[in-house]
């Protein structure tokens, strides 16, 4: 049956940047819908683990800074110890740096480009080799609608964002046949910590809403649909495709 599709039961799943945010709400979304959880944040994960562990799913954290790809090895390592395999990946963890254009320093541009594009990469290909040596696996990265727009003063994250949609693709044309999914998910304006300055802004925040054909900022929990689609089965012939969950921005 049609629903039952959407079920990922029993699957492990690994969630980057997992204790706030757009990743704390696809943690509870994935472990509501059948899988158990690995969270990884650089910090605790306590409020993302209640969360789920309050309706008897199965959650566990990870601690582990994705400033470099230092600590990738180790992540993996600790998934399988934990539950034996893994069948989910989710690339969440993400920084935005707002900066004019011409004072951007090169030490903030690495550090956007490393967290946002090669940790995304190197996380992808670590996974990847897992999932291809077992026929099967679902690869859900995070984008931007500046994976599609040029923004303002935010120019290393649009680069980083932009490539997310091309690694996004460019895998998937080397992985589909071999049983892996990867698609990625462009969230609109949504309501974290990472978009607070802006809603802080009134002027901008009421700018920003009246773009947006749904009349309001998204909410973390707004990514649950989506995120469980692309990990389940019922995705299984959807490839390199980025998912735009924005409240209509790029129908504007
Ligand atoms: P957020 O609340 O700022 O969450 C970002 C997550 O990434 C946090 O868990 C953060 O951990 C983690 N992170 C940052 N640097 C890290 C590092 N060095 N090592 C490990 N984890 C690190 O923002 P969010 O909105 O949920 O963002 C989640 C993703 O969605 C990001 O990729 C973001 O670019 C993307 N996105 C967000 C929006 C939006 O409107 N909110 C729109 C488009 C795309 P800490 O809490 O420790 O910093």
């Amino acid at each position: 049956m049609i629903l039952d599709k959407f079920r990922i039961d029993g699957k492990v799943a690994v969630v980057t940047g997992a204790n706030t945010g757009l990743g704390q709400a696809m943690c509870v979304a994935l472990a509501q819908a059948g899988a158990k959880v690995c969270g990884v944040a650089r910090r605790s994960c306590a409020e993302t683990q209640a969360m789920i562990e309050k309706d008897g799913f199965v959650f566990k954290e990870i601690i582990a800074d994705l400033a470099t790809t230092e600590k990738i090895p180790f992540i993996l390592e600790s998934v399988k110890e934990a539950f034996g395999r893994v069948d989910i990946l989710v690339n969440n963890a993400g920084m935005i740096l707002r900066e004019d254009a011409e004072n951007v320093t090169e030490e903030d541009w690495n550090r956007v480009i490393s967290l946002n594009q090669n940790v995304v990469y190197f996380m992808c290909q670590a996974f990847g080799k897992e999932f291809i040596a077992q026929g099967s696996g679902k690869i859900v990265n995070i984008a931007s609608m500046l994976s599609y727009q040029g923004g303002i003063r935010v120019p290393a994250y649009c680069a980083s964002k932009s490539a997310v949609m091309g690694i996004t693709k460019a895998l998937a044309n080397e992985w589909a046949s071999k049983g892996v999914n990867v698609n990625a998910i462009a969230p609109g304006y949504m309501a974290t910590n990472n978009t607070d300055n802006l809603r802080k802004d009134k002027d901008r925040s009421e700018a920003i809403i009246d773009r947006i054909p749904a009349g309001r900022w998204g909410t973390p929990e707004d990514m649950s649909g989506a995120v469980v689609f692309l990990c389940s089965q019922a995705s299984d012939y959807v490839n390199g495709f980025t998912l735009a969950v924005d409240g209509g921005w790029l129908a504007r």
